[in-house]
């Protein structure tokens, strides 16, 4: 991998240039960030199993008819992406209270919402990704109001059928994070596709049953065994057959 040219490198992937033209490879890395890049640490094995899980639920999304850029596997780190021009903005799905919007409204985390939400964030760093509405996506042209209505529909079926893969791994699906990108066929015919990652740093997943978190909260609030919980999900998910032997409230105390 390290012949090919690098094109981007992000928080926790590298972009290299593909083997065919309109192709990309996507590296991920074990570096974890939050609260805007100001908390980082290496999670020995999140790379990998990030790359595992998402290949996983990218597959079944493309089987499903929802387009994504995501193409195959490489190897442990690596998968092969179809080059898309993203789409300046995090499209975020919410089923049950927790992060930002108890906050920004004063709810209670864990409350189920009375439906689920789809919001927009602009993607800058600089200006630690404001919340946007359709007014603003449209006045700057991030995008066209076809462009989020087609968002907004994968959006919610992305969820619908993540949320039922997760429950039948006793996963509840508590909010996500998507990205798009638009691809051009030969008729310079545009079409919406998903991009990026879903993986335990870009949703918040908790134990069916107990709550316990499942995900990048783990690292945000210091409550260890991280790549554990990472593992667990992808047990869970029947991607990997190691059984986690860690109990995950230990690391609480
Ligand atoms: N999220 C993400 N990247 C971001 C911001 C949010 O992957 O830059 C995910 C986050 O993990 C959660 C969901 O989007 O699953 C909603 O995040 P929220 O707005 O509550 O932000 P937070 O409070 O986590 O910063």
């Amino acid at each position: 991998m390290s012949r090919r040219k690098k094109l981007y490198e992000g928080k926790a992937k590298i972009l290299y240039e593909g083997p065919e033209p309109g192709t990309l490879v996507a590296y991920f890395k074990d570096d974890a960030t939050a609260f805007n890049a100001q908390k980082k640490a290496v999670l020995e094995g999140k790379g990998v199993l990030n790359n595992r899980i998402s290949e996983y639920i990218m597959a079944h999304l493309n089987r499903m008819g929802v387009p994504t850029h995501f193409i195959k596997r490489l190897n442990m780190r690596e998968q092969l992406v179809r080059e898309a021009e993203i789409i300046p903005l995090e499209v975020v799905v919410r089923n049950v209270a927790a992060g930002s919007i108890v906050k920004r409204f004063g709810l209670t985390e864990g409350d189920a919402l009375p439906r689920s939400i789809v919001e927009f964030y602009y993607k800058n760093d600089a200006l630690q990704d404001p919340l946007v509405g359709e007014e603003h996506i449209t006045a700057f042209n991030w995008a066209t109001t076809q462009d989020i209505d087609d968002m907004i529909a994968l959006a919610l079926r992305v969820n619908d059928f993540v949320s039922g893969l997760f429950a039948a791994a006793n996963i509840r699906l508590v909010d996500f994070k998507l990205e798009f990108g638009r691809i051009y066929d030969q008729n310079e015919m545009m079409r919406i596709i998903l991009a990026d990652e879903i993986s335990p740093d870009s949703c918040r997943l908790w134990d069916m049953e107990s709550n316990e978190k499942m995900d990048k909260d783990r690292f945000r609030s210091d409550l260890g065994h991280v790549t554990e919980a990472y593992a667990e999900v992808a047990r869970r998910l029947g991607i990997i057959k190691e059984a986690a032997v860690v109990n995950l409230d230990e690391a609480k105390s």
